[in-house]
């Protein structure tokens, strides 16, 4: 029989899972794990459920950005402006997560940690150089959210181990972010292909600092240096967007699936880091 334990504070989650026997298992919204345990992929002995921990509902505004509280659910960001405003491209892609049910229970912290290398809020987050506030039986650490995901269904949380929130930096003026997916269905569906930029841009439209991030072309989210370095020095011209275009497709090492081939993917990577930047370029302020 599974045990099911629902603590109301972190030390006590945090005890609960250094001292917990067996196959352990933390529950936030379940969109994954239920679904899991009913496919019988997994059989906890024991989950334990940080939905009922108050700090961790919180969407709050820090000193160094905003903290997202590892039970605070994919709508709940939807419906908080400042973070709408700040991080646009981070709360679109929590708002592509399933249907408005499934974003009523499911968070980005759960989205993190089950690690699909089509997870949507994964590169959203890489882009924006979130890093993940991890507590376990050895104190607390913050690692950058790439370093979580190690390949398809696998993390590299540590026994005990917890991640309590993300931490987004603070925005800095004339940046903005963007994430684009594409799905054969335009709801309900998982990423073929997804992108995330991130950027900022100065006076002249010109950009300053970019990241750009694929998502379901690797078995985990990767980053593309080279279409990072094709934007920062220019503005977004069309040579600008070919060449970031160009440098995804070269990124790519995708699978083949029934959802698309690897040339499907690989050229469909290019189209959507152009359109992200553009977007992204865009909501920063950037003009031709
Ligand atoms: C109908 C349906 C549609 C979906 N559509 C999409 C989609 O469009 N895009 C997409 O990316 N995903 C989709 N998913 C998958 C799922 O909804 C997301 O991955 C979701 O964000 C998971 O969040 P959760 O809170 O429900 O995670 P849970 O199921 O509670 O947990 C997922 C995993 O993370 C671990 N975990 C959770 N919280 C923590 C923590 N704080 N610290 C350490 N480990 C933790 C759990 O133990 C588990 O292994 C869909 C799922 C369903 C059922």
């Amino acid at each position: 029989m599974v045990r099911y334990e629902a603590p109301q504070t972190t030390p006590e989650a945090i005890a609960l899972l250094a001292s917990a026997k067996g196959r352990v298992h933390i529950l936030a919204g379940g969109t994954d794990l239920i679904v899991r345990m009913k496919g019988e992929y997994i059989e906890p002995d024991v989950i334990v459920d940080i939905k009922r921990i108050k700090s961790m509902q919180s969407i709050r505004k820090t000193a160094a950005g905003t903290s997202i509280g590892a039970a605070a659910t994919c709508g709940s960001m939807g419906r908080h402006k400042a973070l709408k405003k700040a991080w646009p491209g981070v709360v679109e892609a929590a708002n592509l997560i399933g249907s408005d049910q499934i974003q009523g229970r499911c968070t980005i912290v759960g989205n993190l940690c089950n690690a699909s290398p089509a997870a949507d809020s994964i590169p959203a987050l890489i882009a924006a150089g979130a890093q993940a506030l991890v507590i376990g039986p050895k104190g607390e650490r913050l690692l950058d959210v790439d370093k979580i995901p190690t390949g398809p269904g696998k993390n590299s949380l540590k026994k005990g181990e917890m991640v309590v929130s993300i931490e987004l930096p603070a925005r800095a003026p004339r940046s903005a972010d963007a994430y684009l997916r594409f799905t054969p269905r335009t709801e309900m569906d998982i990423a073929v292909v997804s992108a995330a930029v991130n950027l900022t841009i100065d006076k002249k439209s010109v950009i300053t600092e970019a990241r750009v991030v694929l998502g379901a072309v690797a078995i985990t989210a990767i980053r593309v240096p080279a279409a990072e370095a094709a934007l920062i020095g220019n503005t977004l011209d069309e040579a600008t967007l070919a060449a970031v275009a160009e440098a995804c497709s070269a990124a790519c090492n995708p699978i083949n699936d029934k959802r698309g081939t690897v040339e499907y993917r690989t050229r469909v990577a290019g189209v959507l880091a152009k359109r992200a930047a553009q977007s992204a370029w865009a909501r920063a302020g950037g003009k031709a």
